[in-house]
């Protein structure tokens, strides 16, 4: 853990701990865990927190910080300790370059870290969601909480139709896909709503080739797909929105491999 809770209720990170100026007595941030924490000065590693695993210094089932969690626990867990951490100091940025999944960009070098899908489901697997619920995603000149930058699709849907979305900015969006319609020049890939609403990812006919998921590979699954979220303004009956995106490196396959744990 980065992040540690002291007595008064104050969020310390590990890069600003003093045992004389905060005090020894630490807590995991977890509310559902509370359980004592210690410092661990580093060494080869970066100074951090931790549970001792004897008496009461053990993380709770529901506690974040247990072990691995799947991507929606992550975003979950992100969320929550987000809104904990707003104070707290040390925040990492990461820079957001999707370009290279364009099929139709021509690649210029530069040193980038989210360069694609994959790499935030890998981001929101294997980072413990203190240190997620830290990170600001720089894209071009707007530098936004990665929490509010992974939406799921209903969230997506309402955010974008209460106006509250930054329509200069692509985001990453989650659901699950419950049906795919394949027209002479456009595919339809829609994802499950809560409401009446649609959302819907577009794949327009030059990029056909591009886009070479079956609808076997497509339908039930729980995706997380990239792009700039528009208003479908034909639609008169019902409010829709959608992405559209250009190839199969627009989506990527949630598993939730680490969930079932008793
Ligand atoms: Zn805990």
């Amino acid at each position: 853990m980065n992040v540690a809770r002291l007595s008064n209720g104050y969020i310390v990170t590990a890069k600003e701990y003093s045992p004389t100026k905060h005090g020894t007595q630490l807590f995991c941030i977890d509310r559902a865990c509370q359980s004592p924490v210690i410092f661990v000065s580093g060494g080869k590693n970066t100074a951090h927190f931790k549970t001792t695993g004897k008496l009461k210094s053990k993380h709770t089932a529901q506690c974040g910080f247990l072990r691995p969690l799947t991507f929606h626990e992550s975003i979950a867990k992100m969320t929550e300790y987000q809104k904990q951490l707003k104070e707290a100091k040390g925040k990492t940025t990461i820079r957001l370059n999707m370009s290279k999944i364009d099929p139709e960009y021509k690649p210029k070098k530069t040193p980038q870290k989210i360069e694609s899908v994959k790499d935030v489901t890998r981001l929101l697997t294997s980072f413990e969601p203190d240190e997620l619920a830290g990170i600001q995603v720089k894209v071009s000149d707007y530098k936004i909480p990665l929490t509010q930058m992974v939406l799921s699709s209903d969230e997506a849907h309402k955010s974008l139709w209460d106006g509250k979305l930054n329509n200069q900015i692509p985001y990453f969006v989650y659901g699950k896909i419950s049906k795919v319609a394949r027209r002479e020049k456009v595919y339809y890939i829609n994802l499950e709503q809560a409401d009446n609403s649609l959302f819907t990812l577009i794949v327009f006919d030059k990029h056909f080739k591009y886009f070479t998921y079956t609808d076997e590979q497509l339908v039930n699954q729980d995706i997380i797909v990239y792009g700039f979220i528009r208003k479908n303004k034909v639609m008169a009956a019902r409010s829709a929105s959608e992405i559209v995106i250009k190839s199969n490196d627009y989506l990527d396959f949630i598993t939730n491999t680490n969930e079932v744990l008793p």
